[in-house]
């Protein structure tokens, strides 16, 4: 091959490998940390199930860290918009091994509450799978993220310490709830909600909304699209 042709070849392809190897990296703009009330998600009518059948401790857990666009966009070569990245690459499966120093802090903190199974692998598999691999981290990066940051605030405290207290009875203001995570965290957090066996609405999620580094709290942006709540909540004793 010529000079000549040999530069055409290389101002052809140039463009086209740092096409590829820029869209690795998923575009969003924040992370949610999502953790879940143990007490709401078994006051439902699917109720719940341990791992192992060991109750766990009466506290928040993890739900996931979950890529976020600041605002929905139309899906590319799909007729719908979209709010988030999912699925970013079905060829990277969660591997247990990958998170073997974790498995502690992962079953302590981040346990699967479903009957659908007796341990939490397919619960970090869904997360990961869906979430996680549109995160820019590798398996371990991701998952050590979301225990640390949920490390950084004892969200059951912060509540207990504003008076909400888990109770069958009691129902609490939505804005004191969110007020007291803000003054205790230092930035605005959504929270979600669902309904109990009787109709009853209780806080179910706490959102706090991370940068793309996974790191640094910020501000929410607004409400979580559907898990609604009304002004008042109850907090479900676990
Ligand atoms: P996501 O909300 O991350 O899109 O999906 C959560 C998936 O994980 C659902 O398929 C749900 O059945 C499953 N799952 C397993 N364990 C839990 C759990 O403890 N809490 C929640 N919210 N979902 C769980």
């Amino acid at each position: 091959m010529g000079v000549h042709n040999c530069s055409i070849v290389v101002l052809v392809l140039l463009p086209l490998l740092l096409a590829s190897s820029s869209s690795a990296a998923t575009d969003f703009d924040f992370f949610y940390h999502v953790q879940q009330w143990p007490g709401s998600f078994c006051d439902t009518k699917g109720g719940c199930c341990f791992p192992g059948n060991v109750k766990p401790a009466v506290d928040f857990g993890i739900h996931g860290l979950w890529p976020n666009y600041a605002a929905c966009r139309p899906a590319v070569g799909k007729n719908k918009t979209e709010c988030w990245p999912e699925f970013c690459n079905a060829a990277d499966t969660f591997d247990p091994l990958l998170v073997s120093d974790l498995k502690n802090g992962m079953d302590r903190n981040w346990a699967t509450l479903s009957c659908k199974s007796n341990d939490s692998t397919g619960f970090w598999s869904h997360e990961w799978e869906k979430h996680g691999t549109c995160s820019n981290m590798d398996q371990h990066a991701y998952f050590a993220a979301a225990l640390e940051f949920k490390a950084r605030f004892n969200l059951t405290q912060i509540l207990l310490d504003a008076g909400v207290v888990p109770s069958d009875e009691e129902t609490y203001g939505v804005s004191s709830i969110l007020d007291a995570i803000t003054a205790a965290t230092g930035s605005k957090p959504s929270i979600g909600c669902n309904k109990g066996v009787s109709g009853e609405m209780q806080l179910y999620e706490v959102y706090h909304c991370v940068d793309r580094t996974g790191t640094r709290p910020v501000d929410c942006p607004g409400t979580v699209q559907g898990r609604k709540c009304t002004d008042t909540v109850q907090f479900p004793a676990f």
